[in-house]
């Protein structure tokens, strides 16, 4: 597992309540990832190749960005006034479960290919008391996700 810290805005859009107010978090994504073999060193993947690669990918994609719903018109306007303009375009709503979801099934495949090695949780902490993890469900004969919440007590 590597663990990735970022920094980014969103909005719940239809949300109704205070979550549809532009506003941002300090988010954790912990990468958890298999392999079906070890190298000759021992690893499945070398620490920092995970890091590089997925950290790579939120600091280019995510990092000090706005995560916006596609038909969230309004949010998409407003944020093309700003400049210089940063935002991502999600096709369902950026809440910790779907940002979970899309890293799991969109951008770890991408981000991980030709290292052997596969993501198969990743869970997306929003704050220290709440995480949302989106996971494999089989992970020898199916590509079936599934996504879950928590609230823990600290
Ligand atoms: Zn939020």
């Amino acid at each position: 597992m590597r663990r990735i810290k970022f920094c980014a805005g969103h909005r719940l859009f239809g949300h109704g309540g205070k979550c549809e107010h532009f506003h941002g978090h300090n988010y954790v994504a912990d990468f958890f990832v298999q392999g079906d073999s070890q190298d000759d060193v021992g690893r499945v993947l070398d620490f920092s190749d995970l890091k590089k690669r997925v950290k790579g990918w939120i600091d280019e994609h995510w990092d000090h960005s706005f995560l916006i719903r596609d038909t969230d018109e309004n949010a998409k306007q407003a944020l093309s006034m700003v400049v210089p303009s940063r935002f991502f375009v999600m096709p369902y709503n950026p809440t910790a479960e779907n940002m979970a979801k899309y890293l799991l099934e969109e951008m770890c495949p991408e981000a991980l290919q030709g290292t052997g090695a596969r993501a198969v949780r990743v869970r997306v902490w929003e704050t220290d008391e709440s995480f949302a993890e989106a996971a494999i469900q089989n992970q020898h004969d199916s590509d079936d996700s599934y996504v879950t919440s928590e609230t823990i007590s600290l």
